[in-house]
């Protein structure tokens, strides 16, 4: 017997031989789950770390919710079919936590809660010692249970993303590295050109609008991309070290021009400077590194592929989470596609799908992922960009599809046009549901007749 049947039927004789009993426990709990999960829930809010993913609405009604189902079904009668569908369903959860990554022990803290809710409630009941005993007895067992297999799925999941996040690493995710790397260079040259300007040349300075490269397009790619590219934390903690340097330097050399104390105000100018081309020789280090190490990418079309989705876009609501970023996602589609491989042939296909990568590529920021999610659908994730903003990419990239001369071996010219469906994080954790929203929304874009851009919400 293998240890699934072995641990099903150990659940299966739990529930059979104490029917009765724990749907007695069952209906006299029913009306105290609101508080229960209410107590639960404000236990929990006192972790830190907890507070800060929970004190989202969503969140809070979401978990309240399956917390109240999870005590309900636990004290449910369960057949040989049901004890199935409860363990499955146990995976699911263990599975999610991985997901959106929380700590196992917050995890099992916040059990450890509930069950003292719950048996405390059960010490009130009128039942006999002997009664009384089983119950907590059955409890338990079925308790420990549940959360070995919980805990089980976390951890294999937890692997198949440390797995994926590593050989991201270690195969290196250049997306046209070396386009990267210059568009990156002339970001931070572009950035301080402007600051400088703006020193020099305004008269009334305003400390609150100095520009901080931290907000940057450049300073977004240093949060999004910089830790996954480097082989060694060193060098993009390092980067980081410096783009704080530089704000800071400009800040100070800011107030010495306000106050007109021109010597500070140079002596910290070259400070920047000298931050500046540090900051840009670690870029080149960086991507040196990834060029080096240049494979995993989807071969067609040179972009991610979608294996790492899960591990980018788990990364992207933790730091989302803990920033207080907004992030969107886009799911593309193009329209009729079937027709150009049936009309010009697979290779046609592939030019298209080719430059149509290209055509994302040059659309949206360095700090940006994209994914080849299936044959002519893709994913992009946009970081730091609100639903508004979001919108406004994907209708660009939808127009310029539109209104690009795709070039097909043989010298022929096609025009086609992509569908695109628009999510955006709402400060629940788990991401999947993004990825359902958009799917939903490309759908509706498809069915309302295409070449459109469409959000649910
Ligand atoms: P819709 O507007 O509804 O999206 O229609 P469609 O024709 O684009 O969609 P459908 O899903 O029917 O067809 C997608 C086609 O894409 C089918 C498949 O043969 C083709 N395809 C998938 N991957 C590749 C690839 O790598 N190269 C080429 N040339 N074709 C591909
Ligand atoms: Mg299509
Ligand atoms: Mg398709």
């Amino acid at each position: 017997m293998s240890i699934k049947e072995t641990i099903d039927k150990k659940i299966e004789k739990l529930y059979s031989d104490n029917v009765e009993l724990l749907t007695k426990i069952g209906e006299l709990l029913e009306p105290e789950l609101t508080n229960i999960v209410d107590l639960f829930y404000s236990e929990l809010m006192e972790i830190p770390q907890m507070a800060s993913i929970l004190k989202n609405a969503i969140v809070e009604k979401n978990l309240k919710e399956s917390q109240k189902k999870w005590i309900h079904d636990f004290f449910k009668p369960h057949n040989r079919k049901d004890v199935n569908m409860l363990t499955e369903r146990q995976k699911k959860i263990g599975k999610l936590h991985a997901n959106i990554n929380i700590n196992l022990n917050y995890f099992t803290y916040g059990i450890s809660i509930m069950k003292s809710e719950i048996f405390s409630r059960i010490y009130k009941a009128e039942l006999s010692r002997d009664e009384l005993f089983q119950v907590f007895s059955v409890v338990d067992q079925l308790f420990d249970i549940l959360v070995s297999i919980i805990s089980e799925a976390y951890f294999s999941n937890e692997m198949v993303h440390e797995t994926n996040e590593l050989s991201l690493k270690m195969k290196g995710m250049s997306q046209n590295t070396a386009i990267e790397c210059e568009r990156l260079r002339s970001l931070l040259l572009d950035w301080v050109r402007n600051s400088l300007t703006f020193l020099y040349q305004t008269s009334q300075i305003d400390i609150n609008t100095i520009p901080k490269l931290k907000e940057s397009s450049f300073g977004l790619w240093v949060i999004y991309k910089a830790d996954l590219l480097s082989h060694t934390m060193d060098i993009s903690s390092e980067l980081k070290n410096h783009i704080r340097q530089i704000d800071e330097s400009f800040l100070t050399a800011a107030k010495y021009r306000i106050e007109n104390n021109q010597t500070e105000f140079f002596e910290k100018i070259q400070n920047l400077n000298e931050a500046v081309s540090k900051a840009s020789w670690y870029i080149s280090t960086i991507v040196d590194q990834v060029i080096e190490m240049d494979s995993g990418m989807d071969s067609l079309t040179r972009l991610f592929n979608r294996r790492y989705i899960d591990t980018i876009l788990r990364r992207q609501t933790e730091i989302s989470m803990k920033q207080g970023l907004p992030y969107s996602i886009l799911m593309l589609d193009i329209d009729h596609f079937k027709l150009v491989n049936d009309t010009y042939g697979h290779d046609s296909g592939d030019a298209v799908l080719k430059q149509f990568s290209e055509l994302l590529l040059l659309s949206v920021r360095t700090s940006d992922f994209i994914f080849r999610y299936g044959g002519e659908e893709f994913l992009i994730v946009l970081g730091s960009a609100e639903k508004k903003e979001a919108l406004v990419v994907a209708e660009k990239i939808r127009r310029k599809c539109e209104e690009h001369t795709f070039k097909l071996p043989g010298n022929k010219n096609l025009y086609k046009t992509c569908s695109i469906g628009v999510a955006s994080y709402s400060g629940h954790p788990d991401y999947n549901r993004l990825i359902k929203e958009a799917d939903l929304a490309l759908y509706a874009a498809k069915e309302k007749g295409r070449n459109r851009v469409i959000s649910e919400s």
